[in-house]
């Protein structure tokens, strides 16, 4: 068997290094086409002097002109590009197998449809893309041919949880009566509405169970992850944001479960450890070690299911209202969440003030259509200046 040629998009990143730790354990299956992340060149340095992948892409031109000079001194043969037009080509390659799609937020919208739109196999952790192109997304999947495999801890629960398939553009629900998105419930689970408006970043982006980027940690904690995660679930799985109920579980072990019309409901356990969903995809259909540690059932002190409190963590009822509202409401609540948790991050605003400057957003702009991706990314610039507007109204 050839090995399979793979392209990591946010390479740098928790999900991206973690897909290297993968790719590590099993040499001759995978080998590595191209890196790509934001600016941090070096770090991209140290991945490319073990993976010698044939490109590696920066987003940002200054941070790649020092990684072109580091690696030609340390004599390495890979090409060093720049900017959002070589990280779409080096996940459209002919020469590429699989691109696994870990950039954070909407960043990463046009290299993950390149790589759809190509065909290839995409194993989707980005989730921001998804929910900001929805729709089109999805067409672009089925027109393209692409197998779209989840990443998402939760998603690869589902999609392991269902009726064998290949890809999530063939998801059939049938005999499905619910899905059921697990929940941590974040560091602040037990914080009262006065200490949650006490909470610093230095706190928000200490989670409990899993080691992740800033962005997805406050996501976390204010539960607009589960909410990007409903919308993604939607869209992947072709159901509506009725058909699913979040529980909060704040062990992490069990990852999501399937409830079918006779009774029967399908869970996935393993413990928090990215590795596992990431070669679940990597292999699908078969599989692989991924070096995560076993579940030890005699060490699981008991499993704790609870209800979300959408009073203290709005945003998960807000990022289900943007799903019910369709059209380019979840573009507008995502942008609005990238600014607002970038302000939070900065010192900027407070964490209560995330919920409030999402809700504001959502309230100006709407839910409008939008034909194609240029409309899509044209809300997405607007809801952000919306949200910054705001902001500097509010606590400028
Ligand atoms: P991270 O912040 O650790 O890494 C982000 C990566 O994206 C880095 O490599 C960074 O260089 C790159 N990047 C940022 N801006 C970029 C740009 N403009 N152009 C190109 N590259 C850019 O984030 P993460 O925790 O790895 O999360 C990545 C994605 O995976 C997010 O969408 C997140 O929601 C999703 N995800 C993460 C986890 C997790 O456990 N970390 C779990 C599920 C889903
Ligand atoms: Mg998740």
């Amino acid at each position: 068997m050839t090995a399979q040629s793979v392209t990591i998009l946010g390479a740098t990143g928790s999900i991206g290094t973690q897909t290297l730790a993968v790719l590590a354990e099993h040499p001759e299956q995978y080998r590595v086409f191209a890196l790509v992340a934001g600016s941090q060149w070096q770090l991209l340095a140290q991945q490319c002097l073990q993976w010698q992948p044939r490109f590696a892409v920066l987003a940002d031109d200054v941070a790649a002109v020092a990684l072109r000079n580091h690696l030609r001194d340390a004599g390495s043969d890979t090409e060093v590009l720049s900017g959002a037009a070589a990280m779409a080509q080096v996940a459209a390659d002919a020469d590429v197998d699989v691109v696994v799609a870990a950039i954070v937020g909407a960043a990463g919208v046009r290299p993950t449809l390149a790589a759809v739109e190509a065909g290839k196999r995409v194993l989707l952790a980005n989730k921001e893309a998804l929910v900001v192109t929805g729709q089109l997304f999805m067409d672009a999947v089925r027109r393209h041919g692409a197998t779209l495999l989840p990443v998402d801890s939760e998603h690869s629960a589902i999609f392991q949880c269902l009726p064998a398939l290949n890809s999530c553009s063939e998801v059939r629900l049938g005999g499905v009566k619910r899905l059921l998105l697990t929940a941590s419930g974040g560091p602040f689970r037990t914080f009262d509405a006065q200490a949650l408006r006490a909470v610093t970043p230095a706190q928000a982006v200490k989670h409990p169970n899993w080691c992740m980027g800033p962005k997805i940690s406050v996501d976390s904690a204010t539960l607009m992850n589960k909410g990007l995660e409903l919308i993604e679930a939607c869209w992947l799985f072709d159901v509506a944001p009725a058909q699913i109920d979040v529980l909060v579980h704040p062990q992490s072990v069990v990852h999501s479960m399937v409830e079918y019309i006779d009774g029967s409901v399908m869970a996935q356990l393993g413990s928090p450890d990215m590795r596992t969903p990431i070669a679940c995809a990597l292999a699908w259909p078969q599989r692989i070690h991924s070096g995560a540690e076993r579940l030890d059932f005699m060490q699981l002190a008991g499993l704790h299911f609870e209800a979300p409190d959408v009073a203290r963590f709005p945003c998960l009822a807000l990022a289900r209202q943007a799903m019910e509202a369709g059209g380019a409401a979840t573009a507008v609540l995502n942008a609005a969440n990238e600014e607002a948790v970038a302000a939070f991050l900065a010192g900027q605003i407070g964490f209560l003030a995330i919920a409030e400057v999402v809700d504001d957003t959502l309230q100006r702009l709407g839910p409008q259509t939008c034909r194609d991706l240029d409309a899509v990314m044209a809300i997405d610039q607007q809801a952000r200046a919306q949200a910054r507007h705001y902001m500097a109204q509010r606590f400028g």
